[in-house]
């Protein structure tokens, strides 16, 4: 590295350092401590804009006429409930109350879903033909809200904000940068990617979202015995060669089923609670 590399390399690791002691905050879940620069209310509503504009280049299955569309809006509500008690129990419920819930599928092959800040959700058709029944979906469902109320796409949006945009207020980067800023926004919660669940968080991420899916799917009613098999069946469609070796930073296969294997105990404690 040159000096002037070093130097730069050095102020972006002092700058990171900085942020994350006056921004750090505690996720309501773990109590962990975490990097989320971004206010969750702020986010929400940038999402919620986000996700109507999603719907302008992609066609809505219609609930009321399809069955699958229906499905993806049951489970939705269930998980959602199932989050509601659990957060009521805990008396945190006052942490959902931004929370907006909507549930759609969309027409289009990528084998992909996501959940952006409070509880928008995206499933895409092209991952029904991996779920094939009800209990996996609710376990990608679980996984994907997971994501959201674990605030990973707050922290991986946090860190690329800080990189590009020198940590600007997000109402500042809105006004002054929307398209870089809402790009960023895009690629935190992995929205509009061809790759879809397999461009994922950090192999830790990835991991606390398949404990915390679990819990919810079975909290639901679901059976969340069934990620075993989902995971299988994924490895299978994917075909372990067209993900980027870059991109490849998700639990590997083995790795993530002991792990699911390790976090049922605990989640079928939850079943119908
Ligand atoms: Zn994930």
């Amino acid at each position: 590295m040159s000096n002037i590399l070093t130097r730069k390399y050095i102020q972006a690791v002092v700058l990171a350092g900085v942020f994350f002691l006056v921004s750090c905050t505690q996720n309501s879940l773990t109590g962990k401590r975490q990097l989320t620069m971004i206010p969750e209310a702020e986010l929400q509503s940038l999402a919620s804009s986000q996700y109507n504009d999603f719907f302008k280049t992609h066609a809505v299955v219609n609930q009321k006429t399809n069955a699958n569309a229906a499905m993806v809006n049951r489970i939705g509500t269930n998980i959602a409930k199932a989050v509601n008690r659990y957060y009521a129990s805990n008396k945190k419920s006052a942490v959902l109350n931004g929370y907006q819930w909507e549930y759609n599928l969309v027409n289009d092959n990528a084998v992909n879903a996501w959940c952006m800040p409070g509880g928008k959700i995206v499933v895409y058709t092209g991952l029904l033909p991996v779920t094939i029944n009800e209990n996996a979906l609710a376990v990608v469902i679980g996984h994907e809200v997971s994501h959201a109320l674990l605030q990973h796409g707050n922290q991986r949006m946090s860190g690329s904000m800080l990189q590009q945009l020198g940590g600007m207020t997000l109402s500042v980067a809105l006004s002054s940068k929307p398209a870089a800023t809402q790009d960023i926004f895009m690629q935190a919660y992995g929205v509009g990617t061809e790759v879809g669940l397999m461009l994922p968080f950090s192999r830790k991420h990835e991991l606390e979202a398949d404990r915390y899916g679990l819990i919810w799917a079975a909290m639901a009613g679901y059976d969340p015995n069934e990620a075993l098999a989902f995971w299988d069946r994924m490895e299978k469609a994917s075909g372990g060669q067209q993900v980027p070796e870059f991109l490849r930073t998700h639990p590997s296969d083995a790795i993530r089923k002991e792990k699911i294997k390790s976090y049922l105990p605990e989640a079928l404690r939850y079943r119908g609670k």
